[in-house]
């Protein structure tokens, strides 16, 4: 028997349009009207059942849209936000105090990651960071204190495998929350169904698949989020990130397509990792059985989607990196950009890009090259021929 299918939770969705359109009407107002005061005042101590108050806490196009993302984590329910960022920062604000203790995994999004070590030292939150795949560093790490275990379920960018299970079971054992970024692997793994309390995401990345807008989202029990948009201490309610409702009934259209997305990209992934294999190139994909996340990858992850469209390679300096990223760019292989998840290939050196925040003894700590390509794999039609691109290119970079 097949395991959890969360593609087919979304599917089995169905979301009546306000006037029976195939989707439904995109939300057009800030505020909504009572005709009963008495209704108001309910639906603002959250007693009311499918009324709206105001946009910021609910409006129906974001609702639908975080229906479906709690359908496809199999929790109770969903919340978006206007970026990944504002996801992360709301989550953790919401579960610690002055004086408590977060365990991070080092490596993460450089955006976390600066968060974690420059920002939340204001509010007198302490963060240790250690390697999320040595589970005796995560216990010993852990303190009377430690309200949350924090990290991807696969790393950015060195594509470390998180062993949600067990870090599930520290947490509990320590009374603190496991909080999981999937931005990389949207239905290939399904955190909440392994043990992690919070789910979070860009879904600037792979969920929304176009790279026309920033946003975000936060999967739970129905108890946290609504905690999270109480009116009168809940962090989203209070820092309000709300998403744009037409963004969010946009994202809602190509979250439907994401299956389909997730398996191209991963289909491409995996025929670039093996013929980088075949040409001796130093590379990281968590598909080959090289790779030390390989057989826990396997373990975890739902059968059908892949093993993800990030690929990493290293060419050990960041100038040999530059040349080649110039060059694929001139041929053609795709944009010299950082993000991921879009449907033409990216790659950035993550160095010097979107891992820039983390400080160069961090970065070799945890293993980074400089010379590190970070690839975001596309939905190329014919990945043949982008490989043969990508080898033109380090040839002609004197690279092979
Ligand atoms: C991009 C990204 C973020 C931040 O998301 P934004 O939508 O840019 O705010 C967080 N985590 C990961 C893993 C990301 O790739």
């Amino acid at each position: 028997m097949k395991k959890f299918d969360p593609a087919s939770k979304i599917q089995d969705l169905l979301q009546f349009g306000e006037f029976g359109g195939v989707n439904p009407s995109v939300t057009d107002s800030a505020t909504y009207t009572f005709m009963q005061a008495q209704t108001m005042s309910d639906t603002f101590k959250g007693e009311t059942e499918g009324c709206f108050l105001y946009s910021r806490h609910w409006n129906p196009s974001n609702k639908y849209l975080s229906d479906a993302l709690a359908a496809m984590e199999g929790t109770e329910a969903g919340w978006v936000t206007a970026s990944g960022m504002s996801a992360i920062t709301n989550v953790i604000l919401h579960c610690v105090h002055s004086g408590d203790h977060i365990v991070s995994s080092m490596t993460t999004y450089g955006g976390t990651f600066a968060f974690f070590n420059n920002w939340l030292k204001k509010f007198n939150v302490e963060v240790t960071f250690v390697n999320i795949t040595d589970l005796d560093s995560v216990r010993k790490a852990m303190r009377k204190n430690t309200k949350v275990i924090y990290t991807e379920s696969m790393t950015n960018p060195l594509l470390q495998i998180s062993d949600i299970p067990e870090l599930s079971k520290i947490a509990k054992e320590f009374n603190a929350k496991l909080v999981v970024d999937n931005t990389f692997t949207p239905l290939v793994i399904s955190p909440a169904m392994l043990g992690a309390d919070v789910v979070v995401y860009s879904m600037t990345k792979f969920i929304n698949g176009k790279n026309d807008c920033v946003a975000g989202a936060i999967c739970s029990s129905d108890e946290f989020i609504s905690s999270l948009i109480d009116v009168n201490d809940g962090a989203s309610m209070l820092l309000g990130p709300v998403l744009d409702p037409l963004r969010s009934s946009s994202i809602l259209k190509n979250l439907h397509t994401l299956h389909i997305r997730m398996q191209q990209h991963g289909h491409n992934a995996m025929y670039l990792a093996e013929r980088f294999k075949e040409i001796g190139l130093k590379f990281n994909y968590p598909g080959m059985p090289e790779h030390p996340g390989h057989e826990l990858m396997k373990s975890l992850m739902n059968e059908g989607f892949g093993f993800g469209g990030m690929i990493a390679i290293d060419l050990k300096t960041a100038d040999k990196a530059n040349k080649v990223m110039e060059i694929m760019e001139s041929k053609g292989v795709g944009y010299l950009a950082v993000s991921l998840g879009y449907f033409k290939t990216l790659f950035s050196n993550s160095g010097k890009s979107t891992s820039s925040e983390i400080p160069d003894d961090i970065q070799q700590e945890m293993g980074m090259s400089e010379g590190l390509i970070r690839f975001s794999v596309g939905l190329d039609n014919d990945i043949e021929r982008s490989f043969q691109l990508i080898l033109a290119s380090l040839k002609e970079a004197e690279v092979l």
